[in-house]
């Protein structure tokens, strides 16, 4: 008889392993509680047909060759390689800041600037801007707090509600200094965008006969766990449960609440045909809200008029906001560890994703952990 594999949320974690299992020869039940498949890659057409990312800018980049041949079956991709500007000193330079930001920004001593750059740095093409405060060459440490005040301190701020010391590096590390003229928001090997979307894409890998998925289904509705067992409306599921939810709520916030950041994303719509120089513009200093994504640039499309999305960043409320960005800290692991404890009282229970890993994954990241992970699930 065939397996039945139990899967909570249809983002590309619960998507791609709902997939491989299918073709494993399970029978997939897929419980997503938005209305709409794909998470938070979805980007259904606005009223004027351009494809809007509803939760947010998703660039895809990936440098892991597994993941880009299996999404590759799945849709085309066009070429794209992200550029970002960034709102600095009244000018907008690019984001990373490159030598062409220098140039900008301090024309005078930008020579001199590049060439002891490279002495420090020999060789290195990427840098973080933590290694370039702690230069002791003044004029390369003034530069190192320059750039952190214009462009890290305020936007790190805003982001995560927090004074930036107190902000995992590996979140300001995201985004370094590049050492020369590269503007490329991301160096991976592969960097393009689905040609019609990511919501075709999804469409593509859930159209399987074994996978049936049941939309605004809340799964923790009708899941319950006690005692190693996992049961769905009351009767035990002996199969795989894939969950991809926030960890915290499958175990009822019984140790209190992972924390989050969120997002108010606004959208505006412009009646001429485009609105900013780049796809993404970064306002780290004055305003609100923390970049605008102009999204035509991100779906390729040739529309008159324009939508644009700013992103407000917001404290998460259960109920009223959703929950974006774990908050990387030694606390906050140490909760998580807790419940992932209690996780591992579940045979049969897998965590896969951003929100039931706790983890500041890109999609890619998702999408191989999701491979390995239905992989690593006997036939
Ligand atoms: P999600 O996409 O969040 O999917 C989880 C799904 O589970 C959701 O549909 C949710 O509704 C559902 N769910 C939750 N609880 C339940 C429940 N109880 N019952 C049923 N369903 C449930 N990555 C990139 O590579 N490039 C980018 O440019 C990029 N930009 C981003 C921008 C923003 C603003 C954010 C927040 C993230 C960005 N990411 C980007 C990361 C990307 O969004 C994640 O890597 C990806 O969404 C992870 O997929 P997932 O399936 O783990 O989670
Ligand atoms: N960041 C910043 N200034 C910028 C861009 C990013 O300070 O102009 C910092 C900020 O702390 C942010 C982190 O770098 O949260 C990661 O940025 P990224 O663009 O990767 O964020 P995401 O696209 O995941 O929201």
């Amino acid at each position: 008889m065939a397996q039945e594999a139990l899967i909570i949320g249809a983002g590309f974690a619960g998507a791609v392993c709902a997939r491989r299992l299918a073709d494993k020869g399970y029978t997939v039940t897929l419980l997503e509680k938005r209305g709409h498949i794909a998470g938070n890659m979805y980007d259904e057409a606005d009223a004027q047909g351009i494809r809007v990312h509803w939760y947010g800018p998703h660039i895809f980049h990936t440098s892991i060759q597994r993941v880009w041949e299996y999404l590759n079956r799945f849709t085309d991709f066009f070429p794209y390689e992200h550029r970002v500007l960034g709102w600095i000193d009244g000018q907008l330079v690019p984001i990373p800041f490159n030598y062409a930001s220098l140039e900008a920004l301090r024309p005078e001593q930008a020579p001199v600037l590049e060439q002891m750059l490279s002495n420090a740095f020999p060789g290195q093409k990427r840098i973080s801007i933590l290694d370039l405060l702690n230069r002791r060459e003044p004029p390369l440490k003034e530069l190192g707090e320059y750039i952190y005040d214009r462009v890290f301190v305020h936007y790190t701020a805003k982001q995560w509600q927090l004074p930036i010391e107190q902000v995992d590096r590996s979140v300001i590390n995201r985004v370094p200094v590049v050492l020369g003229y590269d503007d490329r928001y991301f160096q991976d090997t592969w960097q393009a965008m689905p040609a019609e979307g990511y919501l075709p894409l999804f469409q593509a890998l859930l159209d399987s006969p074994n996978i049936c998925v049941c939309l605004n289904c809340d799964g923790l509705e009708r899941l319950t766990l006690s005692e190693g067992r996992i049961c769905l409306d009351g009767r035990e599921w002996i199969g795989p449960v894939i969950y991809t939810g926030p960890l915290d709520e499958l175990f009822r916030q019984q140790y209190g609440p992972l924390p989050y950041r969120s997002l108010e994303l606004v959208t505006e719509r412009y009646d001429r045909e485009w609105f900013q120089p780049a796809a993404v513009v970064n306002y780290p200093n004055e305003e609100d809200f923390t970049r605008i994504t102009e999204h035509k640039y991100l779906t390729g499309q040739v529309l008159p008029g324009t939508t644009i999305m700013k992103e407000y960043p917001l404290a998460y409320v259960p109920e009223k906001n959703l929950p974006y960005y774990p908050i990387a800290s030694a606390e906050s692991e140490a909760l998580y560890q807790k419940y992932r404890t209690l996780a591992d009282g579940y045979p049969r229970l897998h965590l896969c994703g951003r929100l039931a890993e706790y983890r500041y994954y890109n999609m890619d990241g998702v999408i191989s952990r999701a491979l390995e992970l239905s992989d690593s699930i006997e036939d």
